[in-house]
């Protein structure tokens, strides 16, 4: 069962998660370094090793570039995320962007659970499925398509043809959801050792991120207004933003909790994979009549 407690998670030293495996799903560029890069970046330089697999071609998401552009831009883009992360390999499904809710929610399931076999996904980070008010079909097409993987990929005749080509069956244990709006929070993560670092992923997403800022040039010019850094080059514009918009979210969660800098996520860990209809009673059981087996 999900206890409605907020566990802070602080840096720890050394590399206590060597041999453990993460990856970040994320439709969009951009859901890499806005969300969860404090963490990631975090849980690398842990022990972890990270990938990153992003759903979508992110077509959709630039200021004044033709599509094949943006797609092209946002491709690179990404790897210079994952570059400054420290994420060994992206994977890019490359689905159109906005329409992922056209794709058959087996076939992106099936895709992610060929991944975390392959990979032997520990921890999983994305979209949380039951966060509310999100308008992005991609956010929660892609969300409820980890959620079934997570648990499907530990399957012993879930897609057994993986097995014939040297797969195992790998569940993942350990996720980190993020929400845009409305969720369940209980882990806020402690990144204010990394936060320089989160920026400059920020800031590496230069696409998305000038379209936003130039976005809001936009609309502000049409009440007659501008802010003095728009009249600079774009990589000002894009540092300037970064800091207005994502520096300041970040330092606004952290202040709830005593940090500099945090980010919040509905935690689900190791022990709580099962129904809460076994638990309780299942480890009582186990810790009173469990016997060592005998070799
Ligand atoms: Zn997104």
């Amino acid at each position: 069962m999900i206890a409605n407690k907020i566990d802070i998670e602080e840096p720890v030293a050394g590399k206590p998660h060597t041999g453990k495996v993460l990856a970040v799903i994320g439709p969009h560029s951009d859901d890499f370094s806005i969300f969860a890069a404090g963490t990631v970046i975090k849980l690398i330089s842990e022990g972890y090793t990270g990938y990153f697999i992003r759903v979508t071609n992110d077509e959709m998401d630039s200021y004044d570039l033709s599509m094949g552009e943006t797609v092209l831009a946002n491709e690179r883009d990404t790897q210079a995320v994952a570059s400054i992360m420290g994420v060994k390999k992206v994977f890019d499904l490359n689905y159109r962007n906005h329409y992922l809710d056209e794709v058959p929610p087996t076939e992106i399931r099936n895709r992610l659970i060929f991944l975390f076999r392959l990979l032997q996904v520990d921890t999983v980070l994305g979209f949380d499925p039951w966060g509310h008010y999100e308008e992005n079909p991609d956010h929660y097409a892609a969300a409820q398509a980890v959620e079934a993987a997570c648990w499907m990929a530990s399957g012993r005749l879930d897609l057994p043809e993986h097995f014939e080509a040297g797969l195992t069956p790998h569940g993942v244990t350990e996720k980190y959801y993020w929400a845009r709006r409305s969720q369940m929070i209980n882990k806020v993560v402690d990144i204010s050792g990394v936060m320089e670092r989160k920026i400059e992923a920020l800031q590496a997403n230069k696409t998305q991120i000038r379209n936003m800022a130039l976005q809001l040039r936009d609309n502000l010019a049409k009440r007659n207004l501008t802010l003095p850094w728009f009249s600079a080059d774009d990589s000002t514009i894009i540092k300037e933003y970064v800091d207005l918009v994502f520096r300041t979210a970040d330092q606004r969660i952290g202040q709830q909790y005593g940090l500099d800098y945090a980010e919040v996520f509905h935690y689900i860990g190791p022990g709580e994979q099962s129904s809460k209809l076994t638990t309780s009673s299942m480890d009582q059981y186990l810790a009173e009549n469990a016997i060592p087996l005998k070799k």
